[in-house]
């Protein structure tokens, strides 16, 4: 047998994203995604005075081999807190889920359609969900498992049937995320 055409797929050339709304939502699962990931728009956007929240699945503490978890969670906090204020971004919620093992699922959702809905952006923004980046290298567990998550969470904050328990006189239904934008990802 020959062996298998290369199967990489030259990435689509980049187009420019929407820059007419006002309220951004970045939702990702740890400390550094954003950095690593969109924290160079996000200085662009809230630079031209749009507002732009994080919030952190994680609090990351399981990356440090050399580090207990306990300190590690207060060091990488510290460090998306400082991050995030460099560029432009006040508002940071750390929803304290477990580093390295979180998983999709309807719990996941039904935590993050309330952060859609308490925030009610306009856009939406994740990380890389496939599989790979693209190439050979595989994502990380969380990653799938939250940006997955957002896709759907965006989605259930619209429909009052989904999560009706968190509704009342704080909480609406939110359907006005126009799109969700996700970085470094193959198929963005
Ligand atoms: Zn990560």
């Amino acid at each position: 047998m020959t062996a298998p055409t290369n199967p990489t797929v030259p990435p689509a050339p980049l187009l420019p994203l929407a820059e007419d709304w006002d309220r951004a939502l970045c939702i990702v699962a740890h400390p550094d995604d954003m950095e690593f990931g969109a924290a160079a728009a996000v200085a662009r956007w809230t630079g031209q005075g749009k507002s732009v929240a994080y919030c952190m699945v994680t609090s990351g503490e399981a990356g440090i081999d050399a580090m207990p978890p306990d300190r590690c969670r207060e060091v990488r906090e510290a460090e998306q807190v400082e991050s995030a204020r460099i560029v432009g971004v006040e508002a940071v919620e750390f929803l304290g889920q477990p580093d390295g093992v979180v998983e999709y699922g309807v719990p996941l959702r039904r935590l993050l359609t309330e952060v859609v809905r308490r925030h009610r952006p306009e856009v939406v923004v994740t990380g890389n969900f496939r599989e790979t980046w693209g190439g050979r290298n595989l994502n990380q567990a969380d990653h799938i498992a939250v940006g997955r998550a957002v896709v759907d969470a965006v989605r259930d904050a619209g429909n009052r049937w989904v999560f009706p328990e968190q509704l009342g006189d704080a909480l609406e239904p939110w359907g006005g995320v126009r799109e969700v934008w996700a970085f470094g990802s193959p198929q963005a």
